[in-house]
């Protein structure tokens, strides 16, 4: 597996591969990488001739006070990994290859950035487009995938990219989870063995209102309201949102009709988690 640090030698690296005609799928993290990103990569595989992946912890999508300092990195490990699992380049740029100077752009998609996790971490889609605007714009990939646990995200670069006449497909594939339900995440780590027993009331809270939908709830606010005790039954969590959403537009379902995205954030001590499931009602 190649391993590129810069633009320059990602593009002559692009360039040889589109003389062969090859087909590229683009799986872009930002490291630690765990089951979850390297199930995009599988995916990948079986969708394109080749699949690249970046590890990049953008800057821009971190708000001052959040983890960016201590996010954690090992990029030896993440290579070996990737190549694993099949990739066979791997985009690892330093900040100022991919900022060599401010952004004087700002990409923005408010109808679906400012709702969910976007009022709590304001400038964090405008981060997140614009450094996925970047990478595939570099990389030119046919298919590009996200991970459904960042459903919000994987929303926003799919409008984003339909915005600006991207060629890319965006696809988005299912959450990878722990034995016990817990959706696989690089802030996992972040947790004591406590907190990690008590993690699991994310998982568990969005099967009790998978159940309540399948038993007929059809209020929002009342699949909201009991989300937001059972998540209450944990004394090492705190809710920061629980929302019942429609999966596309993000705006809130008073009434649940043919579906409903269930998203909510969690602290569990110090470390903010995220979950959601889509549950299709007929
Ligand atoms: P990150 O490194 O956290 O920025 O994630 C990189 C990509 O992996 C994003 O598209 C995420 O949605 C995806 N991803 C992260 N965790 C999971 C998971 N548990 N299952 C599936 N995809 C995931």
């Amino acid at each position: 597996m190649l391993v590129i640090s810069t633009v320059n030698g990602a593009r002559a690296r692009r360039a040889e591969l589109a003389c062969t005609g090859r087909r590229l799928a683009f799986v872009p993290t930002m490291g630690a990488l765990h089951e979850g990103h390297l199930a995009l990569v599988r995916r990948g595989l079986g969708l394109a001739d080749e699949v690249w992946a970046s590890v990049f912890v953008n800057p821009t999508q971190f708000a001052p006070g959040e983890d960016f300092d201590r996010y954690p990195r090992d990029l030896e490990r993440d290579r070996g990994l990737l190549e694993k699992a099949g990739a066979t380049m791997l985009f690892a740029p330093s900040t100022k290859e991919i900022y060599p100077r401010p952004s004087a752009t700002v990409l923005d998609v408010p109808q679906l950035a400012d709702g969910l996790c976007g009022a709590f971490r304001p400038g964090h889609f405008q981060g997140v487009a614009l450094v996925v605007a970047k990478l595939l714009n570099i990389v030119q990939p046919h298919i590009a995938l996200f991970g459904a646990k960042d459903w919000q995200q994987a929303v926003v670069i799919r409008r984003m990219a339909a915005d600006l006449c991207s060629p890319v497909r965006i696809e988005i594939c299912p959450t990878e989870r722990e034995e016990d339900g817990l959706a696989r995440s690089s802030r996992n780590a972040y947790l004591a063995p406590e907190e990690r027993r008590a993690a699991t009331v994310l998982h568990r809270t969005l099967e009790l209102a998978t159940a309540a939908v399948r038993a007929g709830e059809r209020s929002g606010a009342a699949l909201e309201a009991k989300a937001a005790a059972e998540v209450a039954g944990e004394p090492l969590a705190r809710l920061q949102y629980v929302a019942a959403v429609d999966p596309e537009r993000l705006t809130p379902l008073a009434t649940i009709s043919n579906h409903v995205l269930v998203a909510l954030a969690v602290h569990v001590g110090a470390t903010r988690l995220i979950d959601n499931v889509l549950v299709e009602v007929s």
